[in-house]
């Protein structure tokens, strides 16, 4: 495990006032600008590919090819994105033509907050960071990034690399823990986007409220998939592992729990297990395609949810705390009350919760808090329908599970308790921006219309 410096705190409040100066400099109200910032961000990517493969393998043990699909791919995608639609995410619009106002050009011109501050959390340093960056980039501000204490490798790397590829007075990097992020939230931002946990991000948003600072809050939560008998047992059984094990289950839209209905839950455990069984043939442990939890802390924390759980355990249970090892794992007979139906687990434990229909599955999601995806598997259209209508959630997916997040043009973001506000094109563009009005009222308007307002008052000029 490598170590990272730390950002000493004598100099948080130097860094915040150098991207503010920086930012005052007008420099970054240039689109030209901007395109060639959100571009130095891809480079700063394809570049260093190999080093921040090693970096998560480190970090999480991640196999390189879900660094490639779930890092690099999605951040991609983004700085393509923002850089071809940039120009037209900040032209001046002007609104629907009417006689009354159009003399006066009435416009709304998207301008940047300022200073933008970017919290982001271990499970994909990449994507997680550099996203939100890519869209302050491309609203005009200026950005700090505070990446995750969990990933020292990762963040090590990220604080070399900001300086080199992007303007260093505008755009900087912070690396701390708790004291650290404590004194970056004493100061005064004009936008803070955090992800993570909903804990911190209501210490969050009561430190940008001191402020009156805007903010996103990209949370977590637990999210359900409710299964059609009728579906493609096989198919979904393999996309619910991939969703489930991926990153080892450190995914926020990883699916949680499957609200089974009671007849059908021995004939998917089979297609489970058959799936599982072609995931790993030669074992999780030994196979190269599992990445590791964060650190042992966490590990341990998900064995104890695995040991406390009254489901039985149909494969992996295994764990090694010191390796930061979870075996992936899928427990059947999952009931209300178990240690796997409590908070955000995590990690790779995929619970099976048996119910009698699809009304009863419903009626447990509403029982609880707003996930950030509610998924569907089914071929049946009002199936579907009826379990998208009566739930709510970031994102409602059908026979699909976490890929939402990587398609261009959908924004990623919570409801309630997992978050509020939106990641990703332009949706995240505008979380960064703020929508300047403008009007130039000429004066033969005055001559023409507009007179009877003044006072004195009189009936005949009652024309509105
Ligand atoms: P984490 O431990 O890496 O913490 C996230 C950030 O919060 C870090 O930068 C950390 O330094 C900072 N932090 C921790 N304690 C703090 C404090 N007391 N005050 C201020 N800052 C503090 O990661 P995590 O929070 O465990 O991340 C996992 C959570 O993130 C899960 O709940 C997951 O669902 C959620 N998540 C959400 C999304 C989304 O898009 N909605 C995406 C990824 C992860």
């Amino acid at each position: 495990m490598s170590t990272l410096a730390y950002t000493s705190i004598e100099e948080i409040p130097k860094i915040h006032a150098t991207a503010r100066a920086a930012f005052q400099s007008g420099r970054t109200k240039s689109i030209e600008f901007r395109k060639a910032q959100i571009a130095q961000v891809g480079y700063l990517i394809k570049d260093n590919e190999q080093r921040f493969k090693e970096a998560l393998r480190s970090d999480l043990g991640r196999p390189d090819q879900e660094t490639e699909l779930l890092d690099f791919g999605p951040t991609y995608a983004e700085v393509k994105d923002a850089y071809s639609n940039v120009a037209k995410w900040a032209k001046p619009q002007g609104i629907p033509f009417s006689i009354n106002w159009f003399a006066m050009n009435p416009r709304v011109v998207a301008e940047p907050k300022g200073v933008a501050l970017i919290i982001s959390p271990f499970n994909f340093p990449i994507f997680l960071l550099l996203t939100p960056l890519i869209s302050a980039i491309a609203a005009g501000s200026a950005a700090v990034l505070k990446p995750s204490e969990q990933t020292p490798a990762f963040s090590t790397l990220i604080a070399e690399l900001v300086p080199k590829y992007l303007d260093p007075e505008l755009y900087h990097v912070i690396n701390g823990g708790v004291p650290e992020t404590t004194k970056i939230l004493e100061l005064q931002w004009d936008h803070i986007l955090y992800t993570g946990n909903g804990r911190v991000g209501r210490i969050i948003a009561l430190a940008a409220a001191k402020h009156l600072t805007p903010v996103t809050l990209e949370l977590g939560g637990k999210n359900p998939v409710v299964i059609d008998p009728r579906v493609d047992v096989k198919l979904a059984a393999r996309r619910l592992l991939w969703g489930r094990f991926s990153n080892a289950g450190q995914i926020c839209l990883s699916p949680e729990y499957v609200l089974v209905p009671e007849h059908f839950q021995d004939t998917l455990v089979e297609a489970l297990k058959e799936a599982y069984a072609s995931f790993y043939p030669e074992g999780p442990e030994k196979s190269d395609s599992l990445s590791r939890i964060v650190s042992s802390a966490h590990a341990a924390r998900i064995k104890k949810l695995i040991d406390e759980t009254k489901g039985t355990i149909v494969v992996g249970g295994q764990a090694d705390v010191e390796k930061r090892y979870i075996a992936p794992t899928v427990v059947r007979d999952v009931k209300e009350g178990d240690s796997l139906l409590g908070d955000e687990i995590f990690g790779p434990v995929l619970a099976l919760v048996p119910v009698k229909d699809v009304d009863e599955a419903i009626k447990f999601i509403q029982a609880r808090e707003y996930p950030l995806a509610v998924y569907v598997f089914t071929h049946d259209k009002q199936f579907e329908k009826k379990v998208f209508s009566n739930t709510k959630s970031g994102a409602a997916v059908t026979n699909e599970t976490v890929i939402t997040a990587g398609v261009p043009g959908l924004p990623v973001g919570g409801i309630g308790p997992s978050g509020y506000g939106y990641y990703t094109g332009k949706h995240a563009f505008e979380q960064f921006s703020h929508y300047r009005v403008s009007l130039k009222n000429p004066a033969w308007v005055d001559k023409v219309a507009f007179f009877f307002r003044y006072p004195p008052y009189k009936p005949e000029n009652r024309k509105y």
